[in-house]
């Protein structure tokens, strides 16, 4: 596995120390208020393990699953819910945790989904930022690191399901890539 990939562009060390810095601030503004964490699955899975260890405050936390309709590489914005939360979100703050946000699109429809809901707010946490290929208007309120227009994996991120255990965000060789059209 390891002779595929050609460049890290987030070590491991910088993920953690994102995850610590994104914890603290999150802890320090949720003080006092009842907060549900919910972890958009699957790529969001091993930020949102670091992330609810670096949170000091009680927490509710949920999933979601969700898929883009139709052609993923060319994303319509409309999103297939998989697997819903299954907490009452009515009167609560929400975050909504993601690895990474690119045309903002998946973002933008759970926001407006969730916040139809009733709770007292919606607010987004992601771990990575590619704001390059940003279609719409998204409000990230805790982001963590940018990076450029690259198609990644690892620390969740996937290329055909595959990789999300790599402990770096990486960027493979393209040797890997036998169908484009699964690079979302
Ligand atoms: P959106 O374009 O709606 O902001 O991004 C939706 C999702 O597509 C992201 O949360 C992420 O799971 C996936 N995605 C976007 N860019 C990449 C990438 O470079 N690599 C991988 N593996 N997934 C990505
Ligand atoms: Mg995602
Ligand atoms: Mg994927």
């Amino acid at each position: 596995m390891i002779n595929q990939i050609k460049e890290i562009l987030v070590t491991r060390e910088e993920l953690k120390n994102n995850a610590k810095e994104l914890g603290k601030r999150i802890s320090s503004d949720y003080e006092g208020k009842e907060l549900v964490l919910i972890g958009v699955l699957k790529g969001g899975v091993v930020f949102f393990a670091d992330l609810i260890r670096e949170i000091t405050i009680p927490i509710d936390v949920d999933f979601i699953s969700v898929s883009s309709y139709g052609n993923s590489t060319k994303s319509s914005g409309v999103v297939r819910i998989i697997k819903d939360i299954d907490i009452d979100i009515t009167n609560k703050h929400v975050l909504i945790v993601e690895d990474l946000v690119d045309t903002g699109l998946t973002l933008h429809y759970l926001k407006s989904m969730f916040e139809a809901r009733g709770p007292k707010d919606v607010k987004i946490c992601t771990a990575l930022d590619k704001p390059s290929r940003r279609k719409v208007d998204l409000e990230i309120d805790y982001k963590g690191i940018t990076i450029p227009d690259k198609f990644v994996v690892g620390y969740g991120l996937d290329y055909a399901e595959k990789y999300r255990n790599l402990p770096d965000v990486c960027v493979l060789d393209s040797s890997v890539y036998t169908d484009k059209e699964d690079m979302d």
